[in-house]
């Protein structure tokens, strides 16, 4: 039995019952994939091209997320989709994989198509509301309680029933309390790859201005952080890759604050010091809006102190480092982040520790099984989430496989 039909719960259901497994997919709405459909702007970035254990976070141990992830090698979940469901995918300049046809829909009818070759049965509008192991030892079984009323008895369950983030999609955190009603523990959650909310009402007059921005993130002093990419201003704060990307920096309440400082046009910036001092009768204004957008390069003017028309003869040493801290060292304070209703994903969830590293199966409770984003694993921007998901189901669907044959 598989809770959840998202892309952790059709891998496991594809795999479980291609090895022969009777396996049944229960899922809340009625049709099933609703986060797929919605994925990488409604083109589905379905893999990374490229992947290091670093794109990959957890409060738990990365020696089992890097065995994990090498059980089944990025190329052979990229064969499944290519040569297996016969979906091409296109490898763009960030290193991202989209289906060619850019259509997430493409992703969830190969998905669906497949598992219904495999001889899983899957039930839609059907809404796990409660899940108990039950029976004497020897004999233990899950009961599964379903919304409508309805009973169903399982010999091992997978719980793929996502996080907390975009719950219109289905994933409404129940999946925490099954786990922690059968005694497991699930670290503390938070909303990731989430827009950040600005301290400085001010940025939002910026609003739907977008550039290529490197993103440093401070603690204490020291670097925790440094991404590179789209970077996008919002009515409350930034968005963007970039922004989400570093995002999981300001999700904990945390005793040292971070704090973010932007190098607009990130590696691509010229050489700023050189252009400024280099004088003559040209303005700040001109020289900035040669390379920024006019409304960004005002706003950092105004932030530097400085007159726009101040030429750059006239420009004094100390208006330059204060322009050159402005465009290169930007200082943006978060207030917070926009919550799970916007959150690509949720950071925590059931430890790695309490599952079993070759199996994914539950140290707690024999027969249980965990896949996907209710796992406390999660992965950067560009894919990685999809592949933690895909991973983590195969390996599900496989591990019930081999445990059936053992018996
Ligand atoms: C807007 C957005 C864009 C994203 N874009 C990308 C991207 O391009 N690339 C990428 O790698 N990642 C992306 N992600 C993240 C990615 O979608 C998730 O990491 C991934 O979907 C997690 O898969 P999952 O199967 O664990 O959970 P989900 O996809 O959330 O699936 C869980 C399923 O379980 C069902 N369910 C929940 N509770 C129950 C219950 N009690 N009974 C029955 N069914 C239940 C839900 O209805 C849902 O269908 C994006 C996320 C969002 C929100």
């Amino acid at each position: 039995m598989v809770v959840g039909a998202g892309a952790a719960g059709l891998l496991a259901g594809i795999f479980a019952a291609r090895g022969g497994a009777r396996t049944l997919v229960l899922e809340t709405r009625k049709s099933p994939g609703a986060k797929i459909r919605v994925s990488g702007g409604a083109r589905c970035n379905v893999l990374p091209s490229r992947m290091e254990w670093a794109d990959f976070h957890t409060r738990g141990s990365m020696n089992t997320v890097r065995n994990l992830l090498q059980s089944w090698p990025l190329e052979d979940v990229r064969a499944f989709f290519e040569v297996e469901l016969g979906i091409p995918l296109k490898v763009e300049d960030t290193g991202k994989v989209f289906p060619v046809s850019d259509d997430p829909r493409e992703v969830v009818v190969g998905l669906l198509t497949a598992l219904e070759r495999s001889g899983a049965a899957l039930v839609g509008n059907a809404r796990v509301a409660g899940l108990r192991r039950v029976g004497e030892p020897g004999s233990e079984r899950f009961e599964i309680d379903l919304d409508d009323g309805r009973a169903i008895a399982a010999q091992c369950v997978c719980i793929a029933t996502g996080g907390l983030s975009l719950p219109k999609t289905g994933s409404d955190g129940r999946g925490f309390d099954f786990a922690r009603d059968l005694g497991h523990a699930v670290t503390p959650l938070h909303p990731a790859l989430v827009p950040l909310l600005a301290e400085d009402g001010r940025w939002g007059e910026l609003a739907g201005l977008s550039l290529v921005t490197r993103l440093n993130v401070l603690r204490d002093g020291k670097k925790v952080d440094s991404q590179a990419g789209d970077f996008l201003f919002t009515h409350k704060g930034f968005s963007g890759p970039v922004a989400l990307d570093v995002s999981w920096n300001f999700a904990a309440p945390s005793g040292e604050r971070a704090r973010m400082e932007a190098a607009w046009l990130g590696d691509g910036a010229p050489e700023w010091e050189a252009l400024l001092s280099r004088g003559g009768r040209l303005t700040v204004s001109a020289i900035l809006r040669e390379h920024l957008p006019r409304r960004l390069a005002l706003a950092l003017i105004a932030r530097s102190g400085l007159d726009p028309e101040t030429s750059l003869a006239s420009l004094s040493r100390e208006g330059r480092k204060r322009l050159l801290r402005e465009l290169c060292q930007c200082e943006l304070l978060v207030a917070g982040n926009e919550g799970y209703r916007t959150a690509e994903v949720t950071d925590g969830g059931v430890p790695l520790s309490e599952l079993r590293t070759a199996t994914l199966e539950s140290r707690l409770v024999p027969g249980l099984y965990f896949a996907g984003e209710i796992v406390d694993v999660c992965g950067r921007i560009g894919g990685f989430n999809f592949l933690w998901a895909w991973i983590s189901g195969h390996k599900v669907g496989s591990a019930v496989v081999s445990a059936r044959s053992a018996q």
